[in-house]
């Protein structure tokens, strides 16, 4: 069955964003609405991407939204913000898709990318016909990036790539694979290549098996002798500073979409405790514990929405830190988990049926918190910041 969405807004912050922002926000809720609720349950069950939405989503701006030119929207950080939000309202993985396509494939292009580079990749990564994917994990190699093992050999005018990488969103439906690697005559400095999927020697697998983001594709990529043209090196890329720049921009995303999946856990529990009747034929929203649950998830997304509306604020100032973003990106999925732990809870054993969105988006943010640094990982780097000592 399923509640229809009601929105959550206890701080009237409507009235802090521009119309622009609010349109975006609605076209976003509309699509959630329209094609991605009616079909996320069964996708999920089937542990399917709904590919059949990628050139919708083309359409709509979402891929490179913030970014200017090549048939990008130029949306502000704010406007982009709130299509993460929406989107992840309806499913971590498909703001995964989103995420990646975006922050990790269109962004280090934009970034780092020759003109040529930037005029083949971006308007076809922009409308969707072309997908990308950012290999930096490996098997050995997750919260420590560094570490990898995956090398770059230039040979003549070509770069020769080895390497295996691990739990990469959308490797296999890719075209193209932003693949990072030590390059062995650069004293090892971590640089990004353009690996088109169809080179000989690159393969993917998918993971199957996953209890999360079963709606996102995730692949494992075999790197074999593969060779690219010297022109395939992102040449503005130097250091590990540079995927952190990416991951960066997809962090701030994750910030914002953590929200949408809270919301939605909130606005379940909140129609489901007035709803059902326990004890004395009263709804369960009238028991006090029930309503310390509800009262808790109101304030912690309220501040979660306050936080990313700052950093969003910040960003489009071009006065964000990395580590404001990291403060946003541990606050934000925790709350979710928590929110989403909790509402499955007020459910009871309704909540762990896919009638409802709670446990999906509950199993979602266990990867959510997770990736792109984990929430631990958040804690070490705000650490380092405030006292200046890295403790990894
Ligand atoms: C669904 C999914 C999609 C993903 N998509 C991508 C993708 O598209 N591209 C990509 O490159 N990667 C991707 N990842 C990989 C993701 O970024 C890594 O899983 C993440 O960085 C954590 O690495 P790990 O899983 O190897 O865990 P580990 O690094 O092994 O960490 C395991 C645990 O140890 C803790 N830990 C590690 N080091 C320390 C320390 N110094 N101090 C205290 N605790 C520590 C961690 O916090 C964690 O709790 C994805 C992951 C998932 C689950």
């Amino acid at each position: 069955m399923g509640f229809k969405f009601q929105g959550f807004d206890f701080l009237h912050l409507d009235s802090s964003f521009t119309e622009d922002e609010l349109l975006v926000r609605k076209t976003t809720r509309d699509f959630v609405e329209d094609k991605i609720v009616p079909i996320i349950e069964e996708c999920f069950r089937d542990g399917r991407f709904p590919r059949e939405l990628v050139s919708q989503m083309g359409q709509l701006g979402f891929f490179g939204a913030n970014l200017q030119g090549y048939g990008c929207a130029g949306m502000s950080n704010v406007e982009y913000g709130l299509v993460m939000q929406e989107l992840e309202r309806g499913d971590s993985g498909l703001r995964s898709f989103v995420s990646v396509q975006s922050a990790l494939v269109m962004y280090p292009i934009y970034t780092f990318g020759s003109d040529e580079q930037k005029n083949t990749w971006l308007p076809a990564l922009a409308t969707g016909e072309k997908i990308g994917c950012f290999g930096l994990t490996e098997p050995g190699f997750g919260s420590n990036p560094g570490g990898m093992t995956t090398t770059a050999r230039k040979s003549d005018d070509e770069y020769i790539l080895d390497g295996e990488k691990m739990w990469i969103t959308s490797g296999s439906i890719a075209d193209v694979a932003i693949i990072w690697a030590k390059v062995d005559d650069e004293d090892d400095r971590v640089r990004g290549f353009l690996v088109e999927t169809d080179r000989p020697g690159f393969t993917a697998h998918d993971v199957h098996g996953k209890w999360s983001l079963r709606a996102s594709v995730t692949s494992g990529l075999t790197l074999q002798d593969v060779h690219v043209p010297a022109a395939n090196l992102l040449p503005s890329t130097g250091g590990l500073k540079s995927p952190l720049m990416c991951l960066n921009q997809a962090r701030y995303g994750i910030s914002w979409g953590a929200i949408g999946a809270a919301m939605s856990c909130y606005d379940t529990a909140l129609q489901y405790a007035k709803m059902r009747k326990q004890f004395r034929g009263q709804p369960i929203a009238s028991h006090q514990l029930i309503q310390e649950k509800l009262v808790w998830m109101a304030s912690e997304i309220s501040k979660a929405q306050l936080l990313s509306l700052h950093v969003g604020r910040l960003k489009d100032a071009g006065k964000v830190g990395h580590q404001h973003i990291s403060l946003t990106k541990r606050n934000n999925v925790w709350m979710a988990l928590e929110s989403a732990r909790i509402s499955r809870d007020i459910l009871g054993a309704n909540g762990i049926t896919d009638d409802y969105p709670c446990m999906r988006h509950m199993m979602n943010l266990e990867s959510v918190n997770t990736y792109e640094g984990t929430h631990d990982i958040h804690t070490l780097i705000l650490g380092q910041h405030l006292t200046g000592i890295p403790a990894y």
